[in-house]
């Protein structure tokens, strides 16, 4: 299949695009390198550098790919961004999102895959977390990413289109290739890793008071290529609709401090720092729906093995991608 594929330079898209293209898709990359990095793009894929606010070039590249399916991984994604610049979150996710999706309606293209987020349902009130919680989100990027799931149910009703949205819990890990490298990092596993690299004295641990069994937060952590495997299924299915993927383990901040001390073996200093805005104490997904209906695989179901593979990325590029 032609895929057109926003965020490919991206930390879950790059890996995406190296899956579909070693299954034998074509693959356009769309991305503005504000985040990503063009290294980070397979050399077989096609890189088309643009901005999503641009409603004029994201229809031309869109229309020049010839794509039969789009994978929209471009976004605004860090939690505690959100809660001090919610404008950006709106303006890149959904008015950015919005022309992407205009254009692939104007173009007749079917199939749309998206990625959501677990942040769209807020704090549950218990755990597994399935597809038909409620919905409130307590950070603007949680809120950007339901406002733009609404869309994408209008237009399926108004338009036809196909649509997948994929509910994420947290990536992690690499592919032999390809992994998570942010310009500023914010994320819990490589700075951990850092420390263990010799390139920071410490890590933080935002919040030790929460309802959890040892007061820090409990996420479930997914491989990054599983995630990108979910999405080729999701570009062939004929489903629509919305599926959660984590691996259905929770694993609280200390938890994983301790997983990557054994793996790196090193030993981790942690500063107990006060919470961060907008975080869930609790955020653990039932996958059994993308199991069930796409028949979904996760190769990768261990947070050991998880964490090796992302410990093997960052020994390899201790200084990430160079651009
Ligand atoms: N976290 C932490 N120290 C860090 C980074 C993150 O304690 O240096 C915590 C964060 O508050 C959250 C969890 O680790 O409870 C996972 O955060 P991350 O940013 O990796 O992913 P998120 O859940 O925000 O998508």
């Amino acid at each position: 299949m032609r895929v057109f594929l926003t965020g490919g330079a991206g930390y879950i898209g790059s890996v995406c695009v190296e899956e579909l293209l070693n299954a034998g898709h074509s693959v356009t990359v769309f991305d503005d390198l504000c985040e990503g990095h063009r290294s980070a793009v397979d050399e077989r894929a096609m890189f088309v550098p643009g901005d999503l606010s641009n409603r004029v070039a994201v229809y031309h590249a869109l229309k020049e790919s010839n794509a039969e399916g789009v994978v929209h991984f471009a976004a605004a994604a860090l939690v505690g961004e959100s809660m001090t610049n919610p404008g950006k979150y709106f303006g890149t996710n959904v008015a950015g999102g919005l022309n992407l999706l205009d254009a692939a309606v104007n173009l007749r293209i079917k199939r749309f895959v998206f990625s959501s987020t677990c942040a769209v349902y807020g704090p549950p009130e218990s755990v597994p977390m399935t597809e038909d919680l409620p919905f409130r989100p307590i950070n603007p990027y949680g809120e950007s990413k339901r406002m733009f799931e609404r869309l994408l149910s209008w237009y399926g009703t108004i338009h036809g289109l196909e649509f997948i949205a994929f509910r994420y819990f947290n990536a992690a890990g690499a592919s032999e290739r390809f992994g998570e490298h942010h310009r500023v990092e914010t994320h819990l596993i490589p700075n951990v890793l850092r420390v263990a690299l010799g390139q920071s004295e410490s890590c933080a641990v935002f919040g030790t008071d929460y309802p959890t069994p040892d007061g820090t937060c409990v996420r479930d952590y997914v491989h990054v290529s599983d995630l990108a495997q979910a999405h080729m299924l999701a570009l062939t299915s004929e489903k629509s609709g919305f599926y959660n993927l984590g691996s259905g383990v929770g694993f609280s901040v200390r938890e994983v401090i301790k997983v990557c001390e054994k793996i790196t073996g090193s030993q981790i200093s942690a500063i107990e720092k006060p919470r961060r805005p907008g975080d869930p104490p609790r955020l653990v997904a039932s996958a059994e729906k993308a199991i069930r209906e796409l028949n979904w695989k996760p190769n990768f179901p261990e947070i050991e093995a998880i964490i090796s593979t992302a410990w093997k990325w960052h020994k390899q590029n201790p200084t990430g991608y160079v651009d």
